[in-house]
């Protein structure tokens, strides 16, 4: 720990995509930083929409695209948030990096067309927040708060999986202890989120929705005392606000709800951002930029006095899912059956969520996001599973995960007789519950997702 004085506080403000899409957005993440003098470090991602456009771009290749359209609409939401800044001594330097950065896009655009690489294709996702760090760097200056800018590339060091990178976390608290302390006692200092850099210091990415992952990093490095992340909901929600209108905000939670909730679909939260929290026991905050009065959601260690653990905390919704069943009779009384299946699996990198077994046969769930569930399961991985021995095999997509998370589920009589009492209607795929006490979760056909998360909600929540 190298904090310098003891009653100082170091909190990380991480802002994502819609806070910082325009001028006023960025203006209004300013006041929240205002409101919280303990903010030290602040962590952006791109401007709404800009990743994607990049990804597109570094894309172009396959999708076969024309570059220059993609290229000008990012041009036009960066020129849209740089026309808002009050003209001051700083803006023609701001204005040339700027300048520069957006054509390096556009080469990089280029040399990816023609030849594509995943290291290039990372640089040129970094752009995103390579520009944003800059502009709210600029913004918080014209706005009359004192701000450095540091490149989180010195900071984030990564192994050199590009796309997803793992991060080293020793490498990242040894650059944090040399560079980012220091400068954190002389003024705030942000910084970019999803971007690091390999140890020979060429450019990672985190992954998509990185950001909230690289702000629980620094903070964790940093032994901050709070990590904020601000987004365009007020907190963490009972379900999701835009299928139950109902819904409720959650105003405090423990680490180990949040974390289920977030591996199980809630998309305010990147999964892997708590983690170091936890590690480094720092409590995370989770509000609205755009109406930073509203309560938000505390999530911290489990503390019995202040957290009243209810039976069911919140409900998720996880789309896109998909359920392979492998039946072989030769599984009666055989050994090493599943320990066959599971190798090809790990082989082909594939991560299975859930699993079901019976006698003869094995269900398991796997997660599609974005991609279509052929791509997951190849024909080679097929083929390679069905030649362990006589089996059958089908796949069921259109699925969704549904998850009550809550606590002491696995002991509570009556919970799963009231889940299903109130779901009789509806065809239930694969029950799992028991291996966690803080969920109960099943399979449902896309169709009946968004009635069956009503009907559950107003089963516990009114
Ligand atoms: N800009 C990146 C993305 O859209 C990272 C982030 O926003 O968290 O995935
Ligand atoms: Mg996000």
């Amino acid at each position: 720990m190298q904090k310098t004085s003891a009653t100082k506080k170091y909190w990380v403000a991480k802002f994502g995509g819609t806070s910082v899409a325009t001028h006023a957005a960025m203006a209004r993440c300013v006041s929240v930083v205002m409101n919280h003098p303990d903010v030290r470090v602040i962590v952006v991602s791109a401007p709404s929409g800009v990743t994607d456009l990049l990804v597109k771009l570094s894309q172009s290749n396959q999708l076969e695209l024309d570059i220059k359209p993609l290229v000008n609409e990012i041009k036009t939401k960066i020129h849209a948030i740089m026309a808002d800044i009050t003209p001051n001594q700083l803006l023609p330097t701001l204005r040339l990096e700027i300048e520069t950065m957006l054509s390096d896009i556009e080469s990089f655009a280029l040399t990816l067309k023609n030849q594509y690489s995943r290291s290039d294709a990372d640089a040129l996702l970094s752009y995103g927040e390579r520009l944003s760090a800059r502009l709210f760097t600029c913004v918080l200056q014209e706005l009359g708060l004192g701000a450095a800018y540091q490149d989180a590339r010195t900071l984030i060091k990564t192994n050199n999986s590009f796309g997803k990178a793992e991060v080293l976390i020793n490498e990242t608290e040894k650059q944090v202890n040399e560079l980012l302390l220091p400068k954190c006692e002389k003024s705030i200092v942000v910084t970019e989120g999803f971007i690091g850099s390999t140890l020979d210091n060429l450019t990672t990415t985190l992954g998509r929705g990185g950001s909230d992952y690289s702000a629980a990093i620094l903070a964790e490095a940093m032994r901050a005392d709070v990590l904020q992340i601000w987004t365009d909901v007020p907190g963490i929600y009972t379900v999701d606000p835009r299928l139950v209108t109902h819904a409720t905000p959650i105003d405090e939670m423990s680490f180990t709800e949040a974390a289920e909730l977030a591996q199980f679909g809630a998309k305010v939260l990147h999964p892997a951002t708590l983690w170091p929290a936890i590690r480094k026991n720092i409590p995370v905050f989770v509000g609205s930029s755009i109406n930073s009065k509203a309560q938000g959601t505390w999530i911290r260690a489990k503390n019995d006095e202040r957290h009243n653990a209810p039976l069911i905390r919140a409900i998720s919704l996880r789309r896109h899912q998909s359920l392979l069943t492998i039946n072989s009779l030769e599984m009666l009384h055989t050994h090493g059956f599943l320990a066959n299946i599971f190798t090809i699996l790990a082989k082909h990198q594939l991560s299975v969520d859930i699993v079901t077994t019976s006698e003869v046969s094995v269900a398991l769930t796997l997660n599609h996001p974005g991609t279509g569930p052929n791509d997951l399961l190849t024909p080679d991985i097929l083929s390679e599973l069905k030649s362990i021995s006589n089996i059958s095999l089908t796949i069921d997509n259109e699925l969704c995960l549904i998850a009550l998370v809550g606590n002491q589920l696995h002991i509570t009589s009556g919970i799963s007789g009231k889940v299903f009492k109130r779901l009789a209607d509806f065809n239930i795929r694969l029950i799992c519950h028991g291996a966690s006490s803080h969920n109960l979760c099943f399979l449902v056909n896309e169709k009946d997702a968004d009635a069956v998360i009503q009907a559950l909600h107003a089963e516990f929540f009114s």
